[in-house]
């Protein structure tokens, strides 16, 4: 029986945590849980998974990080999104907790101090996102094992060979409608400015020690290709599947064992062809910002994701364009000076900062 801290419960991932561990309810248990508000669902939920500690981050963050902490919990399953998921992280690792990862932002704003404070802790970072989960299991669940190239696919998005004319005139709900994943907002704009596929690649930097020269990206329209693992006598490792998350969820919490999901499987009864399409940094510029930034480090791609959900929230509000979050994050960028990071603290200025730079741009652009 695996004891798990759930993080974010009421989320698009918390949600699927909830659905693997009332599939196998004698190998999991939920002993405690946080949300971000008070809701319905939330009161539901700790009603049927009786949690021993359960909290609402947004009126006692102290008994949230407490369920980051929790002393019963054999895993931590962060589900909470964005920037705010990263503090979480954090507290887990300390406690010497081992983290299924679902917050990219853990790895992407706080890079190498994450991956060096797990290690001083002896902490695992087990991967939830599809194309990590993928990647982990083309090499047989060994983080460590050698390869010689990961190569991440990417869906391309809705807007795939659309001018910088016609983004402009992109709606939210034309952006909110991803072709294959089905996931939260936030997520899902930054799938549709591919910026997404870049904190991607920061994060498989992260977690798979890879240098960003061993790391490559290519488009697979239908994402029924999760991922691939290229090994140094040329054979390429690929995993596949229907894009349904509950699979990377659930394998998170029963690596390296496979069981039973609710998601349909590829069907080979009807003819399926899987295409792979070149992809180029320069067709999508929010991807070869996130890029740049990985690479330079430091401080840099916390600000870049701070500019980003303040430009994604004002971009589903309707104050600014979709291509007003490039124009937005690339402002901040380029008012932002690196610093090495070495401490949480500088994280949490960085964000702010940020956040205040991205504000006052938008503020301009709306009036
Ligand atoms: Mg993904």
């Amino acid at each position: 029986m695996k004891k798990i801290a759930l993080l974010g419960s009421t989320g698009s991932i918390g949600v699927q945590v909830l659905d693997a561990v009332r599939r196998h309810p004698n190998s999991f248990k939920i002993v405690a849980m946080s949300a971000y508000g008070e809701s319905k669902v939330f009161t539901r939920q700790i009603k049927e998974f009786s949690p021993e500690l359960y909290a609402v981050a947004s009126t006692n963050k102290e008994a949230a990080l407490e369920v980051a902490a929790y002393e019963d919990a054999d895993i931590v399953f962060n589900a909470v999104s964005g920037f705010a998921g990263l503090e979480y992280s954090v507290t887990a690792i300390k406690a010497g907790k081992t983290l299924a990862l679902a917050n990219k932002e853990t790895l992407v704003c706080g890079g190498e101090f994450i991956t060096r404070l797990a290690k001083t802790h002896g902490v695992e970072i087990i991967p939830v996102d599809s194309e990590h989960s993928a990647i982990w299991q083309c090499l047989g669940f060994e983080k460590q094992a050698s390869f010689k190239k990961l190569i991440l696919t990417a869906s391309g998005g809705p807007f795939r060979g659309y001018t910088w004319e016609q983004l402009e005139k992109v709606t939210p709900k034309q952006a909110l409608n991803h072709p294959t994943w089905q996931m939260g907002k936030k997520i899902t704009i930054d799938s549709a400015t591919l910026l997404n596929k870049g904190y991607e690649v920061i994060e498989a930097h992260e977690l798979y020690n890879a240098p960003y020269s061993k790391i490559e990206t290519v488009i697979q329209p239908t994402s029924v290709v999760h991922s691939l693992v290229e090994f140094a006598d040329g054979s390429v490792m690929a995993q596949m599947g229907t894009p349904d998350m509950q699979i990377p969820v659930q394998l998170a919490l029963t690596y390296p064992k496979h069981m039973s999901t609710a998601a349909q499987p590829l069907s080979f009864k009807k003819a399926l062809s899987v295409e792979f399409i070149p992809m180029t940094r320069k067709q999508y510029p929010l991807f070869d910002l996130a890029l740049t930034c990985g690479k330079e480090g430091g401080t840099l791609p916390c600000a870049l994701n701070a500019a980003d959900e303040v430009a994604v929230k004002a971009f589903l509000d309707g104050k600014i364009k979709f291509t007003d979050i490039y124009s937005t994050v690339e402002h901040v960028l380029s008012t932002t000076e690196r610093d090495e990071l070495v401490s949480y603290k500088q994280l949490e200025d960085a964000d702010s900062n940020a956040r205040w730079k991205a504000q006052k741009f938008i503020y301009k652009l709306s009036k």
